[in-house]
């Protein structure tokens, strides 16, 4: 037996990380923490582990289309390093409002008198109830006093806001009548109405709800989080009819037509464009929103702020179909997706002979159109091979179930098909 030989220096075991690309004092690290669990030998592992917890691209082949887990909606945004006028005007010469530019173009977009942004839709229904209704009460129906995504709560925002939450009506009924009742009561000071798409969920059956156009006639102000962000509901961008799959989203022009006197939305679902809330409507609202001390703690940086500029500008371009990602998977015929599925098939049939292509449904995602999907095409594998796309050097996201994994090709950008080749032939 010959001795253990003596254990390496961290500093020569961090240099020998260095080809895996992290810094050296992460390379430090992840040494130091492989020479204290006495096994050295663990540290390019451990440097790889490290190296798969940053962000990174990947393949959504999921077929959820705005998959949350993955980021949302999907978009190319660069920009160069040069000063942009984020909050300067060029016409003074003085200091501008970091909102004029996304606010007049989100205005007309939806068809309002203004808007401005913040940095998510949760911020937006916080920063309008804080700025319109702190200290006072808002009605909301009780189908629509609900939790989107895990963390947001309309009780608890209305709390957040410092205002207090009146319920109204029924779980699965609510009638005009009842927010007249809740407003008049003695002793409810109400200083608005809160409409909620209740997004991820539903209720079938013995429903009603109350029409954004029939809260319009009550004396308070109405709000609606709309949630979703599509813009319009006849989607003029693309061609023929709206597609079966949007029917009953609630959208950003419609809502204002109805009477609406504050929308609000997330920019990274339908609308397609980066993490932002979007809010909309009456200007002396708007304004109220742009002077609270929140609207500084919620505004987002530059870099948003030029992403949603562009995408406004290309929705009124009604260039949207095919220049925003999320709209041009959508409108992606079912022939296209199976040419690239049937394509993909051949290239990796050697590897796996069971691979085959197959009608899948992809879904929107995001908690947007909940139970409704989207014909797509996807390609079939017997086996579970999630964990070997993930591993892929650009992982590949699919699904599995009955010991099948399914790779749906609606949710993929098709200059990626050959890096789901690539992962696919991987390890096999
Ligand atoms: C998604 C959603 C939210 C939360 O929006 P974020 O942009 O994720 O903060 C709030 N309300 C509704 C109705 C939604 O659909």
């Amino acid at each position: 037996m010959t001795a253990p030989s003596r254990p390496p220096s961290v500093d020569s075991l961090a240099r020998s990380l260095n080809s895996s690309g992290l810094p050296h004092p992460i390379c430090v690290d992840v040494a130091r923490a492989a020479i204290e669990a006495g096994d050295p030998d663990s540290a390019a592992r451990r440097a790889d582990e490290f190296r798969r917890t940053l962000l990174t691209p990947v393949v959504n082949a999921t077929g959820v289309l705005l998959h949350t887990n993955l980021g949302r909606a999907p978009l190319a945004h660069h920009q160069d390093a040069s000063a942009q006028t984020v909050e300067f005007n060029l016409d003074t010469g003085q200091r501008g409002s970091r909102q004029a530019a996304v606010g007049q173009l989100y205005a007309r977009l939806c068809g309002a008198e203004a808007a401005m942004v913040v940095n998510n839709n949760a911020a937006a229904v916080l920063l309008v109830v804080a700025a319109l209704a702190a200290g006072k009460d808002v009605p909301v129906s009780r189908g629509e006093s609900v939790e989107i995504g895990g963390s947001f709560r309309v009780p608890e925002v209305i709390e957040q806001s410092g205002a207090r939450l009146v319920d109204v009506g029924t779980t699965n009924r609510t009638r005009l009548r009842d927010y007249e009742a809740a407003i008049t009561r003695a002793n409810v000071d109400a200083a608005m109405v809160l409409k909620v798409h209740p997004s991820n969920y539903r209720v079938e059956g013995f429903v009603e709800e109350t029409s954004i156009a029939d809260l319009a006639t009550l004396d308070v102000p109405v709000v609606a989080d709309i949630g979703s962000g599509l813009i319009d509901a006849t989607v003029p961008w693309m061609k023929g009819a709206p597609p079966a799959w949007l029917a009953g989203e609630p959208a950003a022009v419609q809502a204002i037509a109805d009477g609406a006197d504050l929308i609000t939305f997330s920019a990274d679902k339908l609308l397609g464009g980066p993490q932002a809330g979007i809010i909309a409507g009456r200007a002396d609202l708007v304004e109220r929103c742009l002077q609270h001390p929140l609207a500084r703690a919620l505004r987002p940086g530059g870099l948003v702020l030029a992403a949603l500029q562009r995408i406004a500008l290309i929705y009124l371009d009604r260039q949207a179909g095919t220049e925003i990602p999320f709209w041009k998977m959508v409108g992606t015929p079912l022939v296209a997706l199976e040419e690239r599925a049937a394509a993909v098939v051949e290239a990796i049939v050697a590897v796996h002979p069971s691979a085959r292509v197959e009608r899948t449904e992809a879904l929107p995602g995001a908690g947007s159109a909940p139970g409704v999907t989207m014909p797509s095409v996807g390609v079939v594998i017997d086996g579970d091979l999630l964990e070997q796309l993930r591993r892929h050097d650009t992982p590949v996201i699919a699904r599995s179930r009955d010991d099948r994994t399914s790779l749906d090709f609606r949710s993929v950008d098709p200059a990626d098909d050959v890096t789901i080749v690539a992962a696919l032939r991987g390890g096999a």
